[in-house]
């Protein structure tokens, strides 16, 4: 019973490692490509605008 519960640990923790890996995996993978991805609210017409520099519903370019 006791090896029992020991093992339910065991997996239990390694499964935890695993989604805390491949989470902090996906987190490093995100911010690297962070610039070309990052959402920005359009401030002439308010379009979100979902990747790029430039505004595909005006044309306005984003400001730093
Ligand atoms: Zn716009």
């Amino acid at each position: 019973m006791g090896l029992y519960i020991f093992l339910i640990f065991l997996i239990f923790f390694a499964m935890i490692g695993t989604t805390l890996y491949v989470t902090g995996k996906n987190k490093k993978e995100d911010t690297y490509t962070d610039l070309d991805t990052d959402e920005w609210n359009c401030p002439e017409c308010g379009f979100l605008v979902q990747a790029g520099d430039k505004c595909i519903y005006c044309g306005t370019e984003k400001s730093a």
